[in-house]
């Protein structure tokens, strides 16, 4: 009913306020079709609290499914997703306590910074006093404090996906999604981007991420451990490391570039 789904967004929305951060994702089995069209298969993967896991591999592999199972816009046709202790499989996307970024940033053209920011807490409940303490604090996590009052249409490329981020961790998110956070960005702005997600990572040192991406680059830079997926299947999980020295089957070989 609609009341207890208010009643439940409540509760969630109190959890995402109260400022956990660091829980465990977890892929149990996992499969999503798509009609008849298996497009993830049986995917079993963790990201410990804390780390980053990149998933990389070709377009069409179901990196972006494995995301969006997490994020719950889309539902498994078997298996379990957990967050932290929380079985979500059957949550309702606002139920779970993830902030998420796309590609294409998808600011509110119409919002300054800090209300774009605020937004996303208000859809949380968060009081006031929480949201005037988050939107500053998020801001300077991505070095953004200095352009609250501005319109997305007067902030770079970069900047705006820096406000993007900030918008995800306001909430305080358990976990954080990243999908192709960079792929729209030029190359130069790329790199400063990447040094800026390390550091946050350093800043916050218990957030939890996965991060899709096609480029091995950001993969090597910023995970802890990578995972190879293919046709809707993990073929290789492990350290950047472990990866490049010991390629567990010819397709991550070949796709890491070590094929000879
Ligand atoms: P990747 O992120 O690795 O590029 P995706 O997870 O986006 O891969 O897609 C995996 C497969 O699922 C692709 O074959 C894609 O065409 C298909 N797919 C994705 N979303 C949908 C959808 N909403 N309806 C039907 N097929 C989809």
């Amino acid at each position: 009913t609609v009341s207890e789904k208010v009643h439940g967004s409540a509760s969630a929305a109190q959890g995402a306020v109260a400022g956990n951060t660091g829980s465990r994702i977890g892929f149990e089995n996992v499969s999503v079709a798509y009609g008849s069209l298996v497009v993830l298969e049986s995917l079993n993967l963790t990201v410990n609290p804390g780390e980053i896991v990149a998933l990389i591999g070709p377009s069409g592999s179901g990196k972006t499914t494995a995301l969006r199972a997490v994020a719950g816009f889309v539902r498994p046709s078997a298996g379990r997703i957990t967050i932290g202790d929380r079985d979500v499989t059957h949550l309702p996307p606002y139920e779970r306590n993830i902030g998420m970024v796309v590609q294409n940033y998808a600011l509110f053209p119409h919002m300054r910074v800090e209300e774009n920011v605020a937004f996303g807490l208000r859809a949380k409940g968060a009081s006031e006093d929480i949201i005037r303490a988050r939107v500053p604090e998020s801001l300077a996590m991505v070095g953004m404090a200095p352009y609250t009052k501005r319109y997305p249409r007067e902030l770079s490329g970069g900047q705006q996906q820096r406000v993007a981020i900030a918008r995800a961790l306001a909430i305080r998110p358990q976990v954080l999604l990243l999908d192709e956070p960079l792929s729209a960005l030029d190359a130069q702005i790329r790199r400063s981007m990447l040094d800026e997600l390390a550091k946050l990572h350093r800043d916050l040192p218990n957030l939890t991420v996965l991060y899709v991406t096609h480029d091995q680059t950001e993969a090597l830079t910023l995970a802890n451990h990578i995972g190879i997926m293919r046709g809707g299947k993990l073929k290789a999980f492990g350290s950047a490391q472990s990866l490049f020295r010991h390629p567990p089957n010819r397709f991550a070989a070949e796709f890491l570039g070590r094929a000879n």
